[in-house]
């Protein structure tokens, strides 16, 4: 006799009604409150349209992730968002790694007034969360960088209107994730997004190299390319396909098999080239790899000429992706007051702003800097970030944000030398939102039993990065406690420093030059417990 498997309860509940289906709900909720909420709106489907219940759950508090595709943002849009927060969120906010920013404190009963605000100013939350296309991340200096194969905003907004409320895409088998590329940089993680355009020089004028089946969470996976270059023209047709292909083909048993990455794994990346081509009806025309650098400037942090004679950008970091509703409203009337009026959000939860006459960009820094945004901040400062952590997430298992904050400043007091580009990752479990197994140092939240009970404690993670030779970090064996993990980073910084073969070293072959037992050596941070 067959077994009959219980179906996954999610699956269930998008099967019983589609996630994009709620917004009558909210609306009535909105109403009746917080305790009228459906128990499968609340745990799933209210996701769809970007809201969460954030932590403690019984007080009826969401986070509500706003979509920003390609970071690109109006002065108009930031103070928008920052006002809202202002009012609704407690002047709570953050930018994400994909380039969104997500507010805390929200009642069910305020969503419909959030949502007409965000509405009028071309802002959408539709699709933020869910098994469903996600905010579409792009290069955020795309159109004023000078090196540049192609401006991307148009085919981004394009391929984003083409996803956004599309009920054919709206029940896939997890969430899904694409990235587009225009510059030699190649900052917004091709590797590890489940489609990854990425812009070359083809014979013919510019094509995209495409990547499929990348994504981190607890099971990391690099994507494989398939050996063909799209054009521009393509893209959206070739994204409808392998989202098609994901929507039937993903697996809807086991969320936690459930991502492209495994039928990727399944597949692999000739099958599913041969399946894409099918649904296209056209071979796709075959191509090299495009040349990715490892150690370009990522960060965008500093003040540099755009393209446009006479313009510059200023890039200035956050402290783990924090910008509160003040913040918001002050840099968008700096960028108003300098520039054009132009803001974008990077992948590594930083801020641009754009159009600034190149007289008065120093002017602009400054005023950044009284409001907390560095534009010439320490290498810690500018390469750490940091995911939502305990304060907020149910998932968490550590607190982060005010970790990151910490961790910078005693690393800024402890080594003011230190110049070589570091990326930390602060993240809170190993769902993985701030990407710690592609950063130098990453830091996943955990356990450990000591003599004085159960104590909040960090994985480590060491020597991971994208770009040529793309890796991820080795995971050491040791935990380190969390009131420890500063210094745990100053000894391996500092051990860096001393250790490397020359200044020209990187932290990455530093670490590729050791073995995974010497790493575990080389910061033996005394105070910290090992396992
Ligand atoms: Fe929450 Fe984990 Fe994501 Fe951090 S990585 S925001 S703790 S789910």
């Amino acid at each position: 006799m067959a077994v009959i498997k219980k179906e996954n309860p999610v699956e269930k509940a998008k099967r019983e009604r589609d996630g994009l289906d709620c917004l009558d709900n909210i609306i009535a909720y909105a109403r009746q409150g917080f305790g009228s909420i459906e128990e499968d709106d609340l745990n799933v489907r209210l996701r769809w349209y970007g809201l969460y219940t954030q932590r403690p759950a019984e007080d009826g508090y969401f986070m509500l992730r706003v979509k920003v595709p390609s970071g690109i943002l109006s002065s108009l849009q930031l103070r928008t968002i920052g006002e809202l927060s202002v009012q609704y969120a407690r002047g709570t906010g953050d930018i994400t790694t994909r380039q969104g920013i997500q507010f805390h404190y929200i009642r069910i009963d305020e969503v419909p007034a959030i949502f007409t605000r965000l509405e009028s100013v071309g802002l959408t939350t539709s699709g933020a969360c869910g098994d469903i296309t996600r905010n579409i991340t792009g290069c955020p200096l795309t159109g004023i960088d000078r090196n540049e194969f192609i401006n991307t905003e148009p085919v981004i907004e394009r391929v984003h209107r083409y996803f956004l409320d599309n009920r054919e895409f709206s029940n896939l088998p997890r969430k899904f994730k694409i990235t587009i590329s225009g510059c030699p940089v190649y900052c917004t993680g091709h590797e590890i997004n489940d489609i990854g355009l990425v812009a070359l020089n083809g014979d013919n004028g510019v094509v995209f190299d495409l990547w499929v089946g990348g994504g981190l969470g607890a099971k990391e996976r690099f994507g494989e390319r398939l050996g063909v270059h799209v054009t521009e023209g393509e893209i959206a047709r070739v994204c409808h396909h392998i989202c098609g292909i994901f929507r039937d083909h993903g697996n809807r048993q086991s969320r936690a098999l459930a991502r492209l990455k495994f039928l990727m794994a399944d597949w692999g990346a000739e099958k599913f080239r041969n399946e894409l081509e099918n649904c296209l009806g056209y071979k796709l025309t075959p191509g090299a790899a495009p040349k990715v650098p490892v150690s370009a400037n990522r960060a965008h942090i500093g003040i540099f000429a755009q393209k446009q004679a006479g313009l510059s950008y200023v890039g200035a970091a956050t402290t783990g992706g924090l910008l509160s509703g003040e913040q918001m409203i002050a840099t968008a009337n700096i960028a108003d007051e300098f520039g054009g009026g132009r803001v974008r959000l990077t992948p590594t939860q930083n801020l641009i702003l754009l159009d600034l006459p190149s007289e008065h960009a120093d002017a602009a820094a400054s005023r950044l800097a009284a409001i907390g945004l560095h534009v010439h901040p320490s290498i810690f400062r500018t390469g750490t970030i940091a995911c939502t952590g305990t304060q907020f997430c149910k998932l968490a298992q550590t607190e982060t944000k005010a970790r990151a904050d910490e961790l910078i400043s005693y690393l800024e007091t402890a080594l003011p030398e230190f110049r070589s580009p570091l990326r930390i990752s602060v993240t809170g479990c190993p769902n993985s939102c701030a990407h710690y197994q592609i950063c130098d140092i990453g830091l996943v939240g955990d356990f450990l039993n000591t003599t004085d009970g159960k104590v909040e404690a960090f994985r480590v993670y060491l020597g991971g990065h994208l770009g040529e030779g793309y890796k991820f970090g080795r995971k050491l064996k040791r935990k380190i406690v969390a009131t420890e993990i500063k210094h745990y980073v100053e000894e391996i910084s500092r051990g860096f420093v001393n250790g490397r073969i020359s200044e020209a070293e990187s932290f990455q072959d530093y670490i590729a030059r050791h073995t995974t037992e010497e790493l575990e050596a080389l910061a033996p941070c005394t105070r910290a417990a090992a396992i």
